[in-house]
Order: C-alpha cells, then structure tokens, then sequence
C-alpha cells in the first residue's frame, strides 16, 4: 500500500508506537493500515465413493485440478462461502458436513477451511472459473496435475480416511514451498 485509503496521502512502512512490526502508516493522518491472513473455503464434495475436483480455467495454476474454494466474503458464514464458491465453480449443491480440514500457510499469509459436503445426485456443471468438473475415485485422482499443495494434502487425508470410513478434522501446516506449488 503506497497510499492511505482514508484520506489518499503517501503511506510509511514503518513499525507504530507499541506495536513490533511495520506496518503501512499514513503520513498525514497517521491511521495505521493492518494487513491479516486471508481466509479460503471451500469443500471436498463426495457423490458415493468419488470425490469432485475442478480443473482451473483460469490463473494461477490454469489447466490443473483442485478443490471448489475461495476467498470468504464479508457477511458471510465460513459454510455459506464454501458451498457458495462450490456453485460459483461446479455448479454443484451439496449437503454441507463437518469441517475437515484446516490448512495454515504462513508463507502466504492464507488459511484454508475445507468442509465435507456430500451430493444427493451426481448433477454438476463447469462455472465460468473452471474447464472441466469431475467426479474422482481415489485410484484416479490426478495427483501429478492438482492446482495446490494445500489441495493434494487433503486428498491424500481423504483416501486414508476412506479406508476406515473415520472423517477427523485435520489440522495442515505448510512451511514451505514445495515443486514450486503452494
Ligand atoms: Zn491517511
């Protein structure tokens, strides 16, 4: 941030009285300009033993596959911005379950919630952010071609959780960076 969003004069990254990080500071009327994590639902929607994945039709990661999720709106429920951003990319209404898991990447300042959500009927369709929407067994699941680190963690949670029909909440740490996916 270069300028204040209140009254538009150049901003100071500088770290304020009592506080011990910079932060983006206005030069004129001194309010001081947080920045926090950004905050993802989404879901991992089942339709009998198969999951639901979509393929990214737009940037980053265009052309690879990954779970429906996005950024939470203000006003809205962390299960209403899942199942929203699940029908803003897959055109699919699912019944919302338990949350399953919540991913932190401090590298990026994002925190994922990922939700169960199961379909009554397999009726899905691709929305404007994606090309392709597909139902996944877990023997097929493209794991060479998944969007985000964050996605392939949980699939391969799922798959395990599969054999024992046990669905825990799992709590995900990313330190890093790793093949260059985040
Ligand atoms: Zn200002």
């Amino acid at each position: 941030m270069n300028f204040c969003s209140e009254c538009g004069h150049p901003t100071q990254h500088q770290v304020p009285a009592d506080d011990n990080r910079p932060r983006h500071v206005c030069t004129h009327c001194h309010t001081i300009h947080y920045e926090n994590p950004k905050i993802i639902c989404g879901c991992l929607v089942t339709y009998q033993d198969k999951v639901l994945l979509c393929k990214r039709a737009i940037e980053p990661r265009s052309g690879l596959w990954t779970l429906p999720a996005g950024f939470m709106e203000n006003g809205e429920t962390t299960g209403e911005g899942a199942l929203r951003e699940t029908w803003e990319e897959a055109f699919a209404r699912p019944k919302l379950g338990e949350l399953y898991a919540l991913t932190s990447i401090p590298y990026i300042s994002q925190v994922y919630l990922i939700y169960r959500a199961e379909l009554e009927t397999p009726e899905f369709a691709s929305g404007p952010e994606s090309l392709d929407v597909q139902l996944f067994a877990a023997d097929e699941i493209p794991w060479e071609q998944l969007a985000f680190q964050t996605v392939t963690k949980t699939l391969q949670h799922w798959v395990e959780d599969q054999k024992s029909g046990h669905y825990p909440l799992h709590s995900i740490e990313l330190e890093e960076r790793i093949q260059a996916r985040v």
